[in-house]
């Protein structure tokens, strides 16, 4: 799982580029355009498709890990083709997107149609770009094949650690990094050998808040990657989670989060359809929940028939 959205800087600024020849990091830096000069937009300019809310992982900072999660998060759901078709007619019928991410909670992966998904996406011409982010740790080397044939702009990969055992403390895995580093590592071999310069792969972590795990997961991953970098933590804790989901990251405080955003401005240009065809306008929302009166949250019609949504419309 991942959202980066929830980094997204200042409030009323979004991007506006357009193709998907860029490096990942240099997405951001394109022309933006003022969001509250669009507002209230047609259509979403991003959706987050949720092709499973299952993961194999059980990261200490993630939702998934609660004993309950299954049950909070209205139970555990594999999104299938007919209904990824019927999503995708839906978003046209609204409009065209400049991004759609093929990932919410849980691993994409853990999906295993989730290659045709992005073809699908690709073949209707859905978004400007399609994003996946995973944990790597599923994409053997037919999924590799599968994914590079789907024609997917942007692979991000997500690394919890620079060693057996710190990944293992954040991820409740025991799976090894170095079948992580094996995945990447052939993927891209792969990707290269047919000469292909997509998908572009980003790998990054979370900042481990030591300069030598950080230094380490440079030398690790960017040799095999097309990008890596170190992220900043991100808190999206509630004031009544009985748990800290930011875990170990005592860095929070860090400059990245001394500048508080009065409004949020995810739910004015951004949808996420869940794999159980839930839509919320948050894109924590794990649990699903409508927050406030301006938040109108509908299914997706089964019917094929796109619906507005009262803060789109
Ligand atoms: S990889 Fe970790 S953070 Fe991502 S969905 Fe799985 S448990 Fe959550």
């Amino acid at each position: 799982m991942d959202c980066e959205v929830r980094h997204v800087g200042r409030l009323g600024s979004m991007m506006s580029m357009s193709t998907s020849s860029v490096a990942y990091r240099s997405l951001r830096g394109g022309p933006r355009t003022n969001l509250a000069d669009l507002v209230p937009l047609p259509a979403p300019f991003t959706v987050y498709l949720e092709p499973t809310n299952i993961c194999n992982f059980k990261c200490s900072y993630c939702p998934v890990h609660f004993d309950d999660y299954a049950e909070r998060s209205g139970g555990l759901s594999r999104l299938t083709l007919e209904d990824c078709t019927r999503v995708f007619r839906d978003i046209l019928a609204l409009g065209r997107l400049r991004t759609l991410n093929l990932y919410m909670l849980g691993e994409p992966f853990a999906n295993k149609r989730l290659p045709e998904f992005i073809s699908l996406a690709k073949q209707l011409d859905v978004a400007d770009r399609v994003i996946v982010t995973t944990n790597a740790t599923l994409i053997d080397e037919a999924m590799a094949r599968r994914t590079i044939e789907s024609r997917l702009d942007y692979l991000r990969v997500s690394i919890y650690g620079t060693s057996n055992s710190r990944s293992a403390q954040v991820t409740g895995s025991k799976i090894p990094l170095n079948r992580i580093v094996a995945n990447v590592t052939r993927l891209k071999s792969i990707r290269d050998e047919r000469g292909s310069a997509w998908p572009h792969i980003y790998v990054k972590m979370i900042d481990a808040g030591d300069a030598e795990d950080n230094k380490r997961f440079l030398e690790l991953f960017g040799p095999i990657s097309d990008q890596a970098a170190v992220e900043p933590a991100m808190n999206w804790n509630l004031p009544k989670d009985e748990v800290n989901l930011s875990g170990p990251h005592e860095n929070l405080d860090a400059e990245h989060f001394r500048h508080k955003k009065t409004a949020c401005p995810f739910p004015f240009y951004s949808l996420v359809v869940n794999a159980d065809l839930r839509v919320t306008v948050c894109c924590v929302d794990w649990e699903k929940a409508p927050r406030s009166a301006t938040c109108v949250i509908r299914r997706f019609s089964r019917s094929g028939t796109a619906r507005r949504f009262a803060i789109f419309a």
